[in-house]
C-alpha cells in the first residue's frame, strides 16, 4: 500500500466513524444498533415522580443500621424487586459488631457552667425535623466512659496539629481535645486514632461555620448550608486498617462465624468521641485561654467562622463528659437481586447502594436508594419486554456502610471466590445527588468507557452529560488553581473521570480485596447538612434536587453504564490508558521522593546519599512501557475485530475472560505492608480516606524504608510483567 492509499483509507475510515454515530466501545456495529435501541427504551422508563415517591419512602423515618426501620426497608426492597421482575431475590444476614448510643452528656464546669444540648432543634417548615425518633449527638464505635478534664483546641485533629500544640508546651494527655471536621478534610476516624495515640481521654468534633455553615451561604431552612444546631454524626471505625465487622477481619460474619475478641480488633477505636453542633462548641471555644490560635501554621488557618479569637486552650475550660454506648452483636441485612444473563450468566456486573442512614439520609444515601429503585424498575421492565442482558446483572442494597463499610465488606468476603471468577465490574452509587455537578470515578481502564457513556445522556441543563461534566471539571480546575484543592484530580488533562480512588464507600471491598474494576457515580453541590437530621426530604426538595431530575438522570446513567458492560461483545477495557495512569503515579512518586531527599538539611544526608534518591524507577517505567505497548496493540486489534462483523463466540469468551483477569493481577495476596486486607498494589487509601496510589511502594518511600520499597517495586514490576504477558497472549489470539 502506498502512502496515498493509506491516507485515502484513513480518510474513509474516519468518515465511517462520523457517519456511523452508532459506534460504541466494545460493540460490533450490529450489536451497537441493538444496544442503542435497548438503552433508549431503558432511558425512557425512570421518571421524576417515581424517584420522588421512592425518596419519600426511604426518608420517612430515621433508619440507622441495625434499627427496626432499616430492617423493614430491607424487606420492602426485596418485595419491590420481586414485583419489578428481579430474580433470585435474597436477604443475607450478617451478625456483626454494631454500635448504638444509650446516652451522652457534656457539661462545661469551668469557668462557667454550660450544659450542651446535643440535639438538633426543629426547623420552621420542615416537619420531619420534629420527629421524636431523631437521635441525639453520637459517633459510631465510640467507647463508653466518663471524664472530667481541661479542653484543648486541636484544630483539625491531624498529627501536624499536635506538633503545634507541643511547640506551645501544651500536652493533651488525659485531656479532652476539641477538633473541627474539616480544614482540611480528614476522616473523623483518623482524627480519633490520632487523639488516641496522643493520649487524649476523649475527642469532641464539631462543625465550624467556616466549613459548612453560615460563612458559606444561607443555612437551612433558607439555604443548603448547615444551621446552628446541625450535628454531623458518623462512625470513627478504623476501617482504613480493615473495613467491615472488626471481629471478622478478612472473612464473612455469617451467623456462627469465628470471631476475634474486640480487644484484639485493630479497627475498633479505644477512645470516647462525640460530635457537636457549633452551638454547643461555641461556649467551650469562647472561654479558652492559652495562646491565640495562628492564622497560618503550615498553610492552615486555625481561626474559624465564629466571631471571636480562637485560643489553643490551657486549664481554664474544664468539661465533664459521659458516654454510654451499647456496642455488641447485631444483625445487618444485605438485599441481593439479579437479572440472569441470557448468554453469559456466569459473567457478573454488580451494582450497589447502601440503605442505612445516620438519620433520614436525604442525600446520604436515600437519593442513591431512590435512584436504585428506579434503576431496578426499568431493568425489570426491559426483562418483561424480552430484553434480557447478555451478562448477569446483580444489584445489592448494603447495610451498615456508615459504620465501617460493613454490609458490602461481609458480602464481598463471603462471595470473594465467585466474584474473582465471574465479576466484570462493580458500579457504586452512594449519594446520588446533592446538586447538579457530576463526578465520575473509574479505575483507569474503564475511564474511556464511562466518558463515552455520558455522551449518550442528557443533562437537565440541556447539554449532554459529557459536556456538563467537562464544564464542571474545567471550572473546578480553575478554582483549584487558586485553592489547590482540586489540583490533583484527574490524571491527564483530557480525562474527566477521576481515576484516583480512595476509600469511604462500598466500592472498597470490590477494588481492594477482590480486585474488581470499580466505577463510582454521583452529582454534588452545596451541601452543609451531611449526616445531620436536616439531611432530609425537605432539604432535597428545596435545595438538592427539587425536581428530582438528577435522581432520574442517575438512574439512567447507572443503568446505561451497567447495560454496556453487560451487553458488550468485547469488554471495553482500555489498558493503554491504565498504563499511562500508572506511569503518572510512578512519576509523581519519583518527583516527591526527589523533593524529599533534596529538601533535607545537608547534615541529615550522608555524602554517598546526597542527591541520590533511593527509588530507582527505571525498571518499573520500562515494564510500564511494555504493558502500554501491548495495551495499544490490543485496543487496535479489538477495534479491528469488532469492525469486521460477527465474532466467534469462543474467541470472544476467551478474550473477555483474559481481560477480566487483568485487575485481579494487581492484587498482592499478602496485602500492602501493615494492612494485609488491602491487596491492590495500584489503589489504596490513606488513613484520612484520601486516595493513595501505589500504596505499598508510596508508604515505604515516604518512610524511607528502602528495603520494603525495593520489595514493593519488585511486586509492581512482576504484576506489570504478568499483565503484559496476558495481553500478549490475547493479542496472539487476535492474529488473523
Ligand atoms: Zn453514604
Amino acid at each position: 500500500m502506498t502512502r496515498n492509499h493509506i491516507a485515502l483509507l484513513s480518510a474513509a475510515l474516519s468518515l465511517c466513524t462520523v457517519a456511523n454515530s452508532q459506534s460504541i466501545l466494545g460493540f460490533t456495529s450490529a450489536s451497537a444498533a441493538r444496544e442503542i435501541e435497548v438503552e433508549n427504551k431503558f432511558k425512557s422508563i425512570p421518571n421524576p415522580d417515581e424517584e420522588r415517591r421512592q425518596h419519600r419512602i426511604f426518608t420517612q423515618e430515621p433508619h440507622i443500621a441495625g434499627s427496626k426501620r432499616n430492617n423493614e426497608l430491607a424487606e420492602y426492597i426485596a418485595e419491590e424487586w420481586k414485583k419489578q421482575g428481579l430474580e433470585d431475590v435474597v436477604i443475607h444476614r450478617y451478625d456483626v459488631y454494631g454500635t448504638n448510643p444509650k446516652s451522652a452528656s457534656l457539661e462545661m464546669i469551668a469557668p462557667t457552667h454550660y450544659q450542651a444540648l446535643l440535639r438538633e432543634t426543629p426547623l420552621p417548615g420542615d416537619d420531619d425535623s420534629k420527629n421524636p425518633a431523631i437521635s441525639g449527638a453520637w459517633l459510631g464505635m465510640s467507647i463508653s466512659g466518663e471524664v472530667t478534664a481541661p479542653v484543648i483546641y486541636a484544630h483539625s485533629g491531624n498529627p501536624e496539629d499536635y506538633d503545634l500544640l507541643r511547640k506551645n508546651g501544651i500536652s493533651v494527655k488525659g485531656k479532652v481535645v476539641l477538633v473541627r471536621y474539616s480544614n482540611p478534610y480528614s476522616y473523623r476516624g483518623f482524627k480519633a486514632l490520632t487523639a488516641q495515640r496522643e493520649g487524649a481521654a476523649a475527642m469532641l468534633v464539631y462543625s465550624d461555620p467556616q466549613e459548612d455553615g453560615y460563612k458559606k451561604g444561607k443555612v437551612d431552612p433558607d439555604g443548603p448550608w448547615g444551621p446552628e444546631y446541625h450535628i454531623q454524626r458518623g462512625a470513627i471505625t478504623y476501617d482504613f486498617m480493615v473495613p467491615g465487622d472488626p471481629q471478622t477481619p478478612g472473612w464473612a460474619s455469617i451467623p456462627g462465624a469465628k470471631r476475634i475478641p474486640i480487644e484484639e480488633a485493630v479497627s475498633a477505636p479505644k477512645i470516647m468521641a462525640l460530635p457537636l453542633s457549633w452551638h454547643d462548641a461555641k461556649p467551650l471555644l469562647e472561654n479558652m485561654d492559652g495562646p491565640v490560635a495562628p492564622t497560618n501554621w503550615q498553610g492552615e488557618d486555625w481561626q474559624g467562622g465564629l466571631p471571636f479569637d480562637y485560643h489553643l486552650g490551657g486549664d481554664r475550660v474544664k468539661a465533664h463528659l459521659k458516654i454510654e454506648m451499647d456496642n455488641g452483636l447485631q444483625p445487618y441485612y444485605v438485599v441481593e437481586g439479579r437479572i440472569r444473563g441470557s448468554e453469559l450468566p456466569d459473567e457478573w456486573v454488580v451494582m450497589g447502594n447502601h440503605r442505612d442512614a445516620w438519620v433520614f439520609g436525604g442525600v446520604d444515601p436515600s437519593s442513591g436508594t431512590a435512584s436504585m429503585m428506579e434503576l431496578t424498575r426499568a431493568l425489570g421492565e426491559l426483562k418483561k419486554q424480552g430484553m434480557r442482558p447478555r451478562r448477569t446483572l446483580i444489584v445489592c442494597s448494603w447495610d451498615g456502610e456508615e459504620v465501617g463499610l460493613t454490609g458490602s465488606t461481609e458480602w464481598g468476603e463471603q462471595f470473594a471466590d465467585d466474584l474473582r471468577a465471574k465479576a466484570v465490574a462493580y458500579i457504586n452509587v452512594d449519594e446520588a445527588t446533592s446538586g447538579p455537578n457530576f463526578h465520575g470515578q473509574a479505575v483507569a481502564s474503564l475511564a474511556p468507557m464511562l466518558e463515552e457513556t455520558t455522551r449518550s445522556l442528557q443533562d437537565p441543563s440541556g447539554k449532554t452529560l459529557y459536556d456538563a461534566w467537562k464544564e464542571t471539571i474545567e471550572r473546578e480546575k480553575k478554582e483549584g488553581a487558586q485553592s489547590s484543592q482540586f489540583s490533583d484530580s484527574g490524571v491527564a488533562s483530557e480525562t474527566l473521570a477521576d481515576t484516583r480512588i480512595g476509600s469511604g464507600s462500598d466500592h472498597t471491598v470490590f477494588l481492594n480485596f477482590i480486585g474488581m474494576p470499580v466505577l463510582g457515580l454521583g452529582f454534588d453541590g452545596d451541601y452543609g447538612v451531611y449526616h445531620s437530621a436536616y439531611d432530609d426530604f425537605y432539604w432535597m426538595n428545596h435545595f438538592g434536587d427539587p425536581g428530582y431530575k438528577y435522581h432520574t438522570l442517575m438512574s439512567q446513567l447507572w443503568g446505561v453504564t451497567a447495560l454496556r458492560l453487560a451487553n458488550a461483545d468485547l469488554l471495553a477495557f482500555d489498558f493503554a490508558t491504565y498504563a499511562s495512569n500508572i506511569r503518572q503515579f510512578v512519576n509523581e512518586l519519583t518527583r516527591a521522593n526527589e523533593r524529599n531527599m533534596w529538601g533535607q538539611p545537608p547534615s541529615a544526608v550522608r555524602p554517598s546519599e546526597a542527591r541520590q534518591p533511593q527509588l530507582d524507577a527505571k525498571a518499573i517505567l520500562s515494564a510500564i512501557d511494555d504493558f502500554e505497548a501491548e495495551g495499544k496493540r490490543l485496543n487496535e486489534a479489538l477495534a479491528r475485530r469488532l469492525s469486521s462483523g460477527p465474532l466467534d463466540p469462543r474467541l470472544a469468551a476467551a478474550l473477555n475472560r483474559g481481560m477480566m483477569e487483568v485487575e485481579r493481577n494487581w492484587l498482592n495476596p499478602d496485602g500492602i505492608p501493615g494492612r494485609p486486607w488491602f491487596k491492590h498494589i495500584l489503589y489504596g487509601a490513606r488513613f484520612t480516606y484520601a486516595h493513595l496510589e501505589l500504596p505499598g511502594l508510596t508508604e515505604a518511600v515516604e518512610k524511607q524504608d528502602w528495603n520494603t520499597a525495593k520489595q514493593q517495586a519488585e511486586i509492581l514490576e512482576r504484576a506489570l510483567h504478568n499483565n503484559t504477558k496476558l495481553l500478549d497472549e490475547l493479542n496472539q489470539q487476535l492474529q488473523p
